[in-house]
């Protein structure tokens, strides 16, 4: 599976896979899920996962920058801070195809 296209809007941006299937994505989402070295500690638990959402719920996550990483995988260029993460293909579609928020309202 590989992305084929991305397109930025202001507040998400719209993927097309290889298998042609297109998500509109969340920046927040992603952001949440941002695989780097500072954010992955964050979603260990629950608790810290409510506070990592609260906090960037509160900042404003602005249009990121991409930079692709070889052939599986990109990086987002977060305003906010983090910038390290890579988001393989594998990963995209994983927050792509999970209903936005639904982990982090689940009891
Ligand atoms: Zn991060």
């Amino acid at each position: 599976m590989s992305l084929t296209d991305i397109e930025r809007g202001d507040e998400s941006c719209k993927m097309t896979f290889s298998d042609g299937a297109e998500y509109h994505v969340e920046y927040l989402d992603l952001r949440l899920d941002c695989p780097c070295a500072n954010c992955k500690p964050r979603r260990e638990n629950k608790q810290r996962m409510i506070e990592f959402q609260e906090e960037l719920s509160r900042l404003r996550i602005e249009k990121p920058s991409i930079e692709i990483v070889g052939h599986y995988g990109l990086k987002f260029i977060w305003p906010s801070g983090c910038s390290s993460g890579i988001y393989s293909f594998d990963i995209l579609r994983e927050i792509a195809e999970t209903e936005p928020h639904s982990r982090w309202q689940q009891s």
